[in-house]
């Protein structure tokens, strides 16, 4: 059913049945709690994409050298939450059960929740790194269980304690930042102990969710809910070269660039070097 299309991100040519790297995008912002506009991050990615370099020196890395097929926006119908979950559960699961890895790009961050559905049924010791602003750990966010504000939480609830590890933490209730004490392991502001996160889980299946919010408005204000207070890009590389340490990094996203947020692209291009060493990352697995 996925396919590869002719506009992809950077040279991530490969047809799908060669491919071990499968990129997908998920136009979908429908429970945003503030500015809407992450529907029109995958396409605004790979279009901006034309200006990354295929190499990373970061990793050492070329995305020539891989072989990752990009297949596009998932038609999604836009305003029926549980539909769009479906449909991205679905694409997951298609590539997993294919033994290739998926690399999502949102979207507001509850299309994350589709990938970990699938996720789970592959691998029930999943664990999640999560980099974010926000804690998204509210049971209910307007009376609903399914916004972007609670993504994690229910992935807590497919996952259950002490599995999903936290970072970069500023934004969220009283409330969550209890709760999180006893279900997850929280770093509030920075990145500090991911090394021994990482140490820790690294020979079981980790999916990396980032929230690029993460990031400090300065170096990322296209987004729909900014929090002053974040990282710089580079603590982000310094994040991902860690991730190298990992040895089974079954997937990953990117999610919450609102491409029109920042007139001057920076944002987007942002996002697309994020994307290029993730999916070198996943490589990397190989
Ligand atoms: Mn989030
Ligand atoms: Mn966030």
């Amino acid at each position: 059913m996925l396919k590869k299309i002719s506009n992809p991100f950077q040279s991530c040519e490969s047809e799908y049945n060669e491919a071990h790297v499968v990129i997908f995008s998920c136009p979908m912002d429908t429970t945003c709690s503030f500015r809407p506009g992450t529907r029109f991050a995958g396409p605004a990615i790979r279009t901006d994409s034309f200006g990354v370099e295929w190499y990373s020196p970061y990793l050492d890395m070329d995305l020539k050298d891989y072989n990752t097929c990009d297949t596009g926006d998932l038609d999604l119908p836009i305003g029926d939450v549980n539909a769009c979950l479906n449909i991205i559960e679905q694409a997951t699961e298609e590539i997993l059960n294919d033994n290739k890895l998926p690399m999502m790009i949102g979207g507001e961050h509850l299309v994350s929740l589709g990938v970990f559905r699938a996720m789970v049924k592959k691998y029930p010791d999943l664990r999640i790194i999560h980099l974010d602003a926000h804690t998204d750990l509210r049971d209910e966010f307007f009376g609903m269980k399914l916004s972007h504000a609670n993504v994690l939480r229910r992935a807590h609830d497919l996952i259950g304690d002490n599995r999903i590890f936290q970072f970069g933490i500023r934004s969220g209730s009283k409330e969550e930042f209890e709760w999180a004490k006893t279900h997850t392991h929280l770093q509030k502001f920075n990145l500090d102990g991911l090394d021994k996160v990482v140490e820790e889980i690294k020979d079981y299946p980790v999916y990396i969710t980032i929230d690029l919010d993460v990031l400090d408005p300065a170096y990322f204000p296209g987004t729909g809910t900014p929090e002053p207070g974040g990282i710089t890009y580079k603590e982000l590389l310094n994040a991902i070269n860690l991730f190298t340490r990992l040895n089974n990094v079954v997937g990953a996203d990117i999610v919450e660039l609102s491409p029109h947020y920042d007139a001057s692209g920076a944002s987007t291009a942002v996002a697309c070097k994020t994307l290029r060493e993730m999916i070198l990352l996943l490589h990397k697995q190989h």
